[in-house]
């Protein structure tokens, strides 16, 4: 069978076409269309397949197999040897181009400004990355991300060559597949980028749009630059300015003072805590000759005192247990709700009596799980009874 012409090789903003059906088998994902020609390009070279329609019937990916673009169809087409319109989803390849053709400007910029050379390449629906051999800092991030934008202003023009293996290896070429048999596409930016490529680019850069970078983090040795361009860096700045915006509403700040807001915001909150902390104590300390009154003596001569607090933070009881037995030879179990479950700790000093075999009980008793040592054990139960009814069920067991 005869290999598909591929339109999209020679003309990337060409939308339809007419073509004649090849074969068209049935599997078990849909049917596989072959077709004389197409305008969708399939998977390939790091960039997604094209999607769009063949003789009325959903294309909803391809791939390239011997020469020939397989289409997947939703339908059966037509009788082979018949002619069908073939239908791009531009919107779809539009984006791709941007994205794509974003990411050789952005490599090119971080090899001229950074001497770091593109290792990987990964699109998805969400952004692109990119893997650099080497680190870059925040100030090399701006400078390539400067390069890249400024040759998309320049609206240079983009080409497309197919060279031999010979030609290719006389290129001083950003990157190169070597591997390559037969003749070599070769996608050149006008004065700038070159490399080898089988993607679908715009013949000019302004296409692009803008390339953004949205993160930047350290991988094998190197960096992983994550970034979107064209449609995706509008919708990117859109979504942030509306975060920010909702962030000035609320702070009453302009967009360039929120940062300051925040850490004003989060130093009062921790001073705010420090003080409820400190009251907190204060409250336990006058709390406390009252607390140790109630304690239980067991036949062994161990003092057990068991609190009920029905709404309490983790840390306060964890205060409470320090502040009421400072000084106590005594055991002590704070019996507490935080959310839907009953909490329980337990805290003793050395000698008082095992907070373990304490916990133990008591999970046992309320269905609970825990765990701890013998000076300090936690647990918690889902226990639909009040703190102070499961202190009434344990003080015989844990006495
Ligand atoms: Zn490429």
């Amino acid at each position: 069978m005869q290999e598909t012409i591929k339109l999209y090789e020679e003309d990337s903003l060409l939308r339809s076409c007419e073509a004649e059906v090849l074969s068209c088998l049935q599997t078990d994902k849909g049917y596989e269309v072959i077709l004389d020609r197409t305008v969708i390009f399939p998977e390939g070279g790091g960039q997604p397949s094209d999607r769009g329609t063949a003789g009325g019937a959903a294309v909803t990916g391809a791939l390239e197999r011997s020469g020939r673009v397989v289409h997947y169809c939703e339908q059966p087409l037509a009788v082979v040897g018949t002619k069908v319109k073939v239908e791009l989803d531009w919107e779809r390849r539009l984006d791709h181009m941007q994205q794509h053709c974003g990411e050789h400007l952005l490599s090119h910029a971080f090899w001229q400004t950074a001497k770091a050379a593109n290792v990987g390449f990964r699109m998805n629906e969400e952004a692109v990355f990119i893997d650099l051999d080497k680190e870059v800092s925040p100030a090399e991030l701006l400078a390539a991300e400067g390069l890249a934008n400024s040759q998309i202003w320049d609206n240079r023009a983009v080409s497309v060559s197919l060279l031999l293996p010979e030609e290719l290896a006389k290129l001083d070429l950003r990157k190169k597949n070597e591997q390559l048999k037969g003749l070599c596409r070769v996608v050149s930016v006008e004065g700038g980028d070159g490399c080898t490529c089988c993607g679908t680019h715009p013949p000019f850069t302004g296409m692009v749009g803008s390339v953004r970078i949205t993160g930047a983090e350290k991988h094998r040795g190197g960096s992983r630059i994550k970034f979107v361009c064209g449609k995706r860096a509008l919708l990117d700045a859109q979504k942030k300015h509306e975060a920010i915006a909702a962030a000035n509403m609320l702070l009453s700040v302009k967009p360039e003072e929120v940062p300051d807001a925040i850490r004003r915001l989060k130093e009062e909150m921790a001073n705010v805590k420090a003080m409820l902390k400190r009251r907190t104590e204060e409250l336990f300390m006058a709390e406390k000759p009252k607390l140790l009154e109630q304690a239980l003596i067991s036949d062994n001569g161990t003092r057990l005192l068991l609190l009920a607090r029905e709404e309490c933070e983790p840390s306060e009881a964890k205060l409470l247990a320090e502040i009421v037995t400072e000084g106590e030879a005594l055991a002590l179990g704070v019996f507490y709700r935080s959310g839907d479950r009953l909490n329980y700790l337990f805290a003793a000093n050395p000698g008082a009596a095992d907070c373990r075999v304490l916990c133990t009980k008591t999970s046992q008793a309320l269905g609970g799980r825990g765990g701890g040592n013998q000076l300090f054990s936690q647990g918690s139960a889902s226990f639909q009874g009040s703190a102070q009814a499961a202190i009434d069920t344990l003080e015989k067991i844990l006495l």
